[in-house]
């Protein structure tokens, strides 16, 4: 962790550690742990960012859980494109549940605007938002997740799911962009 990353001939310091990671994904879960009562929850895990995110909430939940994911786009190399897609599973039913919607970063916010609004009008009956990184100063729409695990600056990341065209989503910790 200690060595900075080159991906694509650009190169990245480290920024949030592996270890760092587990005890605030932990942190996050025991806060779930509480505000989830006996209903069971989907956990919907946002392709293809949030995999190991997701995966490593989801095994420290006390509740039972089912799950489910989706895949959205909105970025081509380090900028966002401004429109999102949502690819939605014919086999996904929200329909009274309580979805636990869980994503790598809110940027713009524009991904989980839109995901909440789909949500809501597929009839969920509550949505929270749990997100690993949040960077407050890239806001274009307003957007407040209800979980977040870290506060970042607004730059450029990678690591832990998070890519850097196509590379960087299997690295165990959090890289940040050289400029
Ligand atoms: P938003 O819709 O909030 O602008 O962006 C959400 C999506 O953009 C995230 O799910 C993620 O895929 C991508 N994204 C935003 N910021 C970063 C970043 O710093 N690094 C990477 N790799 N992806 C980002």
């Amino acid at each position: 962790m200690s060595q900075p990353v080159e991906l694509h001939g650009r190169l990245f310091h480290p920024f949030i550690s592996d270890t760092q990671i587990t005890e605030r994904t932990n942190e996050l879960a025991t806060e779930l742990n509480e505000v989830v009562g006996l209903e069971t929850p989907i956990a919907l895990g946002v392709l293809n960012g949030a995999i190991l995110f997701h995966s490593d909430l989801i095994r420290a939940f006390s509740f039972d859980v089912e799950v489910a994911y989706l895949r959205t786009r909105s970025y081509s190399g380090m900028k966002s494109s401004g429109k999102v897609d949502i690819e939605w599973p014919d086999d996904l039913s929200v329909t009274g549940r309580h979805v636990l919607l869980v994503e790598d970063i809110v940027d713009s916010g524009r991904t989980l605007v839109a995901l909440t609004k789909e949500l809501h009008e597929r009839g969920a009956a509550r949505v929270t938002s749990v997100v690993l990184l949040d960077k407050p100063a890239a806001r274009v729409v307003p957007f407040k997740p209800d979980f977040m695990g870290f506060e970042i600056p607004n730059a450029f990341v990678i690591g832990y799911g998070l890519d850097f065209d196509g590379l960087g989503r299997n690295l165990s910790s959090i890289y940040q962009v050289v400029e």
